[in-house]
């Protein structure tokens, strides 16, 4: 990583910042190296930023970004041109201008129809030659996040997606040192399938209308979100053609009547709630129909989905059987629609599920697997197969070389379990365990399921990404860089804190979460202490109140955690409503979603009888629009959140945690659901790709003389 090795030679917040010669390319080491190229001297402009004359929406945006952070550092507005104005002194080229030189193209393989599957498509380059810096990748997308590398490089971060996490570094002089850096990342598609923030759908939107009237009518976020994707260099959107469970609207269950013969035949038996009969032609035909009415419908779709029926089972009849298991029954039908679409579509590219039932060892291949032309993409689960993920994706190596990794992480716990909702959650095992193995076994595009929760997962999700782009990133080097950029007057102890997320929340025994929680406040109480006595600058601040906002809402579900009879737990469930309104706009949480697939059920009655049964949310004489707004609570009102006195809510709170008992230790342990499931043979998000690292010490009960405390300082060591 080059700025990790800038890391060394420049200060946090130097003066001159000058992007470090470390990536050069070994030929040109012998070269004596060039002048510094300066944009920007003592806030003064030495430099223009020229775009194509014909810039698209991109490299617009990518220049715009380029002149509003440079702006932000150093307070000179450096000058946007087209490349057929006259321009002097220093040239930062975004896109492809006229000024590109053929080698760099061809390496960009500019111009060249690329598979969805080829990470070839994200590739950029950031790179100096004479007086001129080119930030230009194969597609006008990576030359936005050139544009971003660039500006990494120099300093500039965005941790979260939204301004507690966004570090710009102030310098009146920016120098570029001779640069040489080709990026391509290991996976083609990077995506977060971020939960709270991505919904859609009528009713969901206007409870959001409602939610955001009643509480502070911003409705901001959603841009900020999806401009964190773009600087952290993931893909921003899901796979155009991507889908949930559909073969019901493929097949749909009113052809049951007229042909029972196209559904999956049970112990003898037609059934309704069976797979469909993939071997019959007939039904191969509805799917190639299905397919190109997709296509057709919506042209820039690069992939159709075939995604099984959720848990229902496969059909049994002599035909099917000779096709193999249910993995075969699937690339049996991928391989024929690929068939029938390849003259017409030769871009597209088939993909199916490998899930629950059907995420078994595959026989069928891939058509034009030997070749290495296979154009079919597979679609691993991490959650619902029986066979260790692992396993999984080395079965369905053999078969396909276009495997999708989707994994379920944050969300999982997300409303399944009651109890430590807001803790932190850090999977930085599977990340560094499985990452490099995963890109080794051919999976080019990765999911993951996560939530609009920065205090919560915030530091994963940059992790993630960085990962995503490059899986050998190291971990610590993150941990460390995040930790010297958000607090540089108290880097060590924000390393202790963001410690503490990995330690006591990587693997809990959520069952009985009471004594990591506890710890976790006490500990995180005591670094927040120590933090806030050494923070000089207004942005630490800020970013401290965020942190201490976010510890007040850990205490509030402690709180809830500690109340026995029902009346506590009402009024614990209604001050963590009121606070949870109150922060919406801070980004710490995803309070929308916690207050309603949450706290609301747990005011009401769950379907297993779970809760207080004080407010009726199931209520059928409401019409349902009514009765899903009922689920965000709207007698509650926000509680109002002053800057002002953030610190006197710490210090009540602090003084609180000072008097709980320390725990003698906590345990990393499998939670009880994630046991069971894996007793009976079933992966789970925590159970599953999961080994002990320096990061999770699973069986392993943690002595609270806290050896990380100490230790962190000998990651500074660099
Ligand atoms: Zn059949």
């Amino acid at each position: 990583m080059t700025w990790s090795r800038a890391l060394k030679v420049v200060p946090v917040l130097a003066l001159v910042v000058v992007l470090g010669a470390s990536s050069v390319a070994p030929s040109e080491r012998a070269m004596p190296e060039a002048a510094a190229l300066t944009l920007i001297k003592d806030g003064k402009t030495f430099a223009t930023i020229v775009i194509p004359e014909q810039a698209s929406l991109y490299e617009a945006k990518a220049a715009n970004a380029l002149q509003k952070f440079l702006q932000r550092m150093s307070n000179a507005q450096v000058p946007i041109k087209k490349d057929n104005e006259n321009v002097s002194g220093t040239i930062v080229s975004v896109g492809l201008t006229s000024f590109v030189p053929t080698d760099i193209k061809k390496n960009l393989k500019i111009g060249e129809k690329l598979a969805l599957t080829d990470s070839t498509r994200d590739s950029f380059v950031v790179l100096t030659r004479g007086r001129m810096v080119f930030l230009v990748g194969h597609r006008d997308l990576a030359t936005l996040f050139s544009v971003y590398h660039f500006l990494e490089g120099l300093g500039c971060r965005w941790f979260f997606g939204c301004e507690a996490g966004e570090v710009i570094p102030q310098s009146p002089t920016i120098e570029v040192g001779v640069k040489n850096d080709y990026q391509i990342p290991d996976f083609a598609v990077r995506f977060q399938f971020q939960w709270g923030g991505l919904q859609k759908g009528p009713i969901v939107a206007d409870q959001r209308q409602e939610w955001l009237v009643s509480t502070d009518g911003n409705a901001g976020p959603l841009k900020d979100q999806q401009e964190w994707y773009e600087r952290n260099l993931l893909t921003p959107e899901p796979v155009p053609g991507e889908s949930g469970h559909n073969y019901e609207e493929i097949w749909p269950l009113s052809l049951f009547g007229t042909h029972p013969e196209y559904f999956g035949e049970i112990n003898g038996i037609r059934r309704k709630d069976a797979q469909p009969c993939l071997s019959n032609p007939e039904v191969i035909k509805l799917g190639i129909n299905w397919a190109e009415w997709q296509l057709l419908k919506n042209p820039a779709n690069e992939i159709v989905t075939f995604a099984p029926r959720d848990g229902n089972p496969y059909c049994q009849c002599a035909e099917c059987r000779k096709l193999g298991n249910p993995a075969d029954q699937n690339m049996y039908l991928a391989n024929q629609v690929a068939k029938a679409l390849r003259a017409k579509y030769p871009d597209k590219m088939v993909a199916l599920w490998a899930y629950a039932d059907s995420a078994v060892s595959p026989h069928i291949k891939a058509d034009g697997y030997d070749q290495g032309q296979d154009r079919i993409i597979v679609e691993l689960k991490n959650i619902y197969s029986k066979l260790p993920f692992e396993k999984l994706i080395r079965a369905w190596s053999k078969v396909s070389h276009n495997l999708f990794v989707y994994t379920y992480t944050d969300w999982y716990f997300y409303g399944w379990q009651w109890g430590a909702e807001g803790n932190p959650i850090y999977y930085l095992d599977q990340m560094a365990n499985c990452y490099p193995d995963w890109k080794k076994q051919g999976v080019h595009l990765i999911a993951n399921h996560t939530e609009l929760s920065w205090g919560k997962v915030g530091f994963s999700r940059y992790v993630q990404a960085k990962k995503l782009w490059n899986v050998n990133t190291d971990t610590r080097s993150l941990q460390w860089d995040f930790a010297q950029k958000m607090f540089p007057s108290a880097p060590e102890a924000f390393y202790n804190y963001t410690s503490l997320g990995v330690e006591l929340f990587s693997e809990v025994n959520w069952a009985k979460p009471e004594s990591n929680h506890r710890e976790f406040l006490r500990q995180a109480y005591r670094i927040l202490e120590d933090i806030r006595q050494k923070v000089k600058t207004p942005e630490e601040k800020r970013r401290w109140q965020w942190y201490a906002l976010y510890l007040h809402e850990q205490l509030l579900e402690y709180n809830l955690r500690l109340a026995r009879t029902d009346a506590e737990k009402e009024a614990a469930i209604k001050a963590l409503v009121s606070y949870l309104k109150g922060i919406n706009s801070f980004n710490i949480t995803d309070a929308f979603g916690a207050i309603e697939g949450i706290y609301a059920p747990r005011l009401g009655k769950d379907t297993v009888g779970r809760g207080l049964g004080v407010i009726d949310i199931f209520d059928e004489k409401i019409p349902s629009g009514e009765r899903a707004l009922r689920r965000i609570l709207p007698d509650i009102p926000p509680q109002p959140i002053d800057l002002g006195k953030v610190d006197d809510l710490f210090n009540e709170d602090r003084d609180r945690v000072a008097l709980f008992q320390p725990a003698e230790s906590v345990e990393i342990l499998h939670d009880q659901k994630a046991k069971a499931l894996a007793d009976e043979g079933w992966n789970t998000p925590t159970g599953i790709s999961r080994r002990p690292t320096d990061f999770t010490r699973r069986g392993v009960k943690i002595d609270f003389d806290l050896p990380w405390i100490k230790a962190a300082n000998s990651h500074s060591g660099e």
